[in-house]
């Protein structure tokens, strides 16, 4: 399976206002995949292309066609409840999500889940979690996610994932799991200095001691979550590339073996300008939810005096000006990503705007201005919303019925595929 960085997600251009896009159908691109020939079907077809959406203005808004093959017909994303969403959740994947949903069009079916099986993988506190989860949808509801357009639920209450799962479980060499980077990320947190190479990490009885069959094969999950709706495209942050490619591979091994074209290859759509917002602390890492620090993420609900407090101790230099050099200055770097995507401008306006930025704590200064006032909407819905739980408990209800609707008729092909029915 090639891991290389698969050409064929869509770009999204977050560089203008994002909340009008055009999306475009550029030529067919095939990637390397190694071993492409022996789990490729002839009767596919799915066609690889690249599905990108480049912002533009609202005059020029032209909806995908959904009768193109590579339209999107079905989306599905998700998120755990490890956490109070982060700016990286909102930039690389949640301003996605509200955005589809005004540009797509009205049969274009919209699944937007709260992953909180994915959630145990990591250890979790049950009075907490289940307290995260209400929080969880209380956010995407406060950024954006229309129940009445998308698909909101707890992946949890559908159990169809769990059980297709358990069907690609079976039929996913465990090779393909080891080379995945996200459970030797989440191991080694807090075990610096240990080794990166896959042929060392699963030998290295140190790290996997404390390895979990959860965590080392939640890609699998993953994967049932995305094909069990038949989703065709994937909104992701650029962190998650490696894991959608999984599930491509798997769709593919799975029609081929049972030659019959069940599932889809699904595409994501990636953001292009901001792919992957790093941490305040560590810049060469991204920002997670699940790192033990707060100080590394701004918080959707996190106030104006700590969004502050926070942006000035980020991580910089001491160069002085602000300018973009991801890998000579990672920190900087990193903020003006922040500060471009949250204005809806690109890198060399938001260079022009700062020029007469000398200083590291101005710019850091006027950072806060900016991130404080475009997270405030969603503070204040957040606000309202806690106060309104019974209305989001029954959101969820009602998500969690019509995706168990669709996953049960995608259940019942596979396990009359595969025999079991
Ligand atoms: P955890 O640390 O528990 O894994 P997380 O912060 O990585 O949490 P997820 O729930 O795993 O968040 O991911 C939700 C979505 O946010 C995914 O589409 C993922 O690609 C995206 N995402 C997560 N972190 C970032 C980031 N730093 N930059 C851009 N996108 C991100
Ligand atoms: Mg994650």
């Amino acid at each position: 399976m090639s891991l290389s960085k698969p050409p064929y997600f869509a770009r999204m251009s977050l560089s203008k206002p994002p909340y009008f896009a055009r999306m475009s159908l550029s030529k067919p691109c095939i990637p390397k995949a190694r071993f492409l020939a022996c789990i490729s079907h002839p009767s596919h077809s799915f066609q690889r292309r690249t599905f990108s959406i480049t912002s533009t203005c609202p005059t020029t808004t032209s909806p995908p066609s959904t009768h193109s093959p590579t339209a999107p017909r079905t989306i599905l994303s998700g998120i755990q409840p490890t956490g109070v969403p982060h700016l990286g959740n909102y930039l690389g994947a949640l301003a996605n999500w509200v955005k589809l949903q005004h540009e797509l069009l009205a049969d274009v079916t919209i699944y937007y889940s709260i992953v909180d099986l994915h959630a145990l993988t990591m250890p979790q506190d049950p009075a907490e979690l289940r307290r995260a989860k209400l929080d969880m949808a209380i956010s995407l509801l406060a950024c954006g996610v229309d129940p009445k357009r998308s698909v909101l639920f707890e992946q949890s209450r559908v159990p169809q994932h769990a059980e297709l799962a358990w069907v690609l479980n079976c039929i996913t060499p465990v090779g393909w799991l080891s080379r995945m980077t996200q459970w030797k990320s989440k191991l080694s947190q807090n075990k610096p200095g240990t080794p990166s190479t896959h042929a060392q990490s699963i030998q290295d009885s140190d790290l996997t001691s404390g390895l979990r069959m959860g965590l080392f094969a939640y890609p699998i999950l993953q994967a049932a979550d995305i094909l069990i709706y038949k989703a065709t495209h994937v909104p992701i942050g650029e962190d998650q590339t490696q894991h959608l490619e999984l599930a491509r591979e798997i769709a593919k091994m799975f029609n081929k073996m049972y030659s019959k074209n069940v599932f889809p290859l699904p595409e994501g759509i990636i953001p292009s300008s901001t792919k992957r917002i790093m941490s305040l602390r560590h810049p060469t890492t991204k920002m997670s939810k699940s790192d033990p620090s707060d100080a590394t993420r701004i918080n959707l609900t996190d106030p104006p005096t700590l969004i502050a407090s926070k942006f000035s101790q980020a991580m910089t230099d001491s160069e002085r000006g602000i300018t973009y050099d991801p890998v000579g200055r990672p920190g900087v770097s990193n903020l003006v990503t922040i500060y471009a995507a949250m204005r809806g401008i690109d890198v060399d306006a938001v260079l022009r705007e700062l020029g007469d930025v000398q200083s590291n704590r101005v710019f850091k200064e006027r950072l806060t201005e900016v991130v404080a006032e475009g997270l405030a909407p969603i503070r204040t819905e957040s606000e309202r919303l806690r106060a309104d739980e019974g209305y989001v408990e029954e959101v969820l209800r009602d998500g969690a019925e019509r995706a168990r609707e669709s996953a049960e008729t995608c259940l019942r092909e596979v396990y009359e595929v595969v025999g079991l029915r």
